[in-house]
């Protein structure tokens, strides 16, 4: 029912020739768009091009972060606007390093996600546990605090177009995965979390992504689980035939 969605996370790798190669060599080798969805988040300089590139295939494009506000006097931030008006899809919101390196909170990570919705942007909102609380057993309570936070004040029906990647932080380019029981098990609790929060409905359209270390080799076995339905994935994101073979695990 779900429609699985495969996001690429390139975060801060490649150079625009590289960039322009891997949408090339991708946008015709990836499944169609009725059996699932496949997204790069590129880096800014590239969006317009990569937009362009896309046009008329089933790839599309995706941002990896943005501010809130419209416009204004906010030196080096991109805005909704922007965003909207390169023809980019999605926005990744809330990724664990920006909310390490770049002081990204729940509380703006919820102000994003009105603004891309104001915008006609679909926000692929990040949450997970560090290693610490998954061994203070925290997890459940934490990614249940981030993601009512993060929805605060959604329609339903925004809600219901939202897309949740839960990544434990641990697992985030270690190598290490959760196990799929161990992903699924969260994954589960979120949608419960959002059955209760918003409703039924939207719980049940809700899409959740796992991200941390997936790779073709475990990719099937993460996507054949109940509540997982799709992967935010990094690494294994960079090369264009890794992409594809994820992509297709989508379908
Ligand atoms: C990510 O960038 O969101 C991610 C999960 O990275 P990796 O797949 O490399 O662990």
């Amino acid at each position: 029912m779900r429609k699985n969605v495969i996001a690429g996370n390139w975060k801060m790798n490649k150079v625009l020739s590289e960039a322009e190669q891997f949408v090339e060599e991708t946008k015709t080798r990836i499944p169609s768009e009725e059996k699932a969805e496949s997204i790069v988040c590129a880096p800014f300089p590239f969006l317009p091009v990569l937009v362009e590139k896309a046009k008329g295939s089933d790839l599309k494009v995706a941002a990896q972060n943005m501010h809130y506000e419209d416009n204004g006097a906010f030196t080096g931030e991109v805005s909704p606007v922007m965003l909207k008006d390169l023809g980019v899809t999605h926005v990744v919101l809330g990724h664990s390093e920006r909310r390490e390196y770049f002081a990204e909170t729940d509380e703006t990570v919820n102000k994003k996600a009105h603004a891309a919705f104001n915008h006609n942007l679909t926000p692929i909102i990040c949450v997970g546990e560090t290693l610490e609380q998954r061994e203070n057993n925290e997890t459940m309570n934490h990614v249940e605090a981030q993601v009512k936070q993060a929805l605060s004040g959604l329609t339903e029906e925004q809600v219901k177009a939202s897309i949740i990647a839960y990544e434990p932080i641990w697992a985030i380019g270690t190598g290490k995965t959760a196990t799929s029981e161990q992903a699924n098990e969260v994954c589960t609790h979120i949608r419960n979390v959002v059955k209760q929060f918003s409703s039924e409905e939207a719980g049940e359209a809700i899409r959740l992504q796992y991200g941390g270390s997936v790779k073709p080799a475990n990719v099937d076995e993460l996507l054949s689980q109940s509540d997982i339905d799709g992967a935010l994935v990094g690494g294994a994101s960079l090369e264009a035939d890794s992409f594809v073979q994820l992509a297709e695990a989508g379908a």
